[in-house]
């Protein structure tokens, strides 16, 4: 379990520009990295095109992650979006978290988009702090 994921900010504004580009409608992706440091943002399309859920494309999900094991990184997280404002993982999230890495979840309200970090597994949450940043 990781407790922290780094996050440079280049990648930090190219998913928040993603998720806030698909609201209303959730969006996803994948992160690609080492340990707990983020190298690279890989855009996936939601197929189930839904405000409260989503199901990355099987195809581009199938193309990072060759992408990724291409170019000798790992899957370090994956995140989406919450553009109804909840900011901890849903019931559903919990449920269907399939990888064994840091989930961001990125949720909408008044002020904007925030995100935040959680490892979930075996029906558990735990806190992962998102350090943002090149230092
Ligand atoms: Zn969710």
């Amino acid at each position: 379990m990781n407790s922290v994921l780094r996050i440079p900010e280049e990648q930090w504004d190219e998913m928040r520009k993603h998720v806030n580009d698909h609201a209303p409608l959730e969006a996803c992706g994948l992160l690609a990295g080492k340990n707990d440091q983020v190298e690279k943002v890989l855009l996936v399309r939601n197929q189930a095109q839904s405000p409260v859920r989503f199901v990355m494309d099987p195809y581009e999900q199938l193309h990072a992650f060759e992408w990724i094991e291409s170019h000798g990184l790992d899957l370090v997280g994956i995140f989406h979006s919450h553009p109804a404002g909840l900011e901890n993982a849903s019931a559903t999230d919990i449920a269907e978290a399939a990888y064994e890495v840091v989930s961001v979840i990125w949720s909408h309200n008044h002020n904007g988009w925030k995100a935040r970090g959680f490892w979930i597994q075996d029906g558990k949450v735990t806190d992962v702090s998102l350090l943002v940043g090149n230092g």
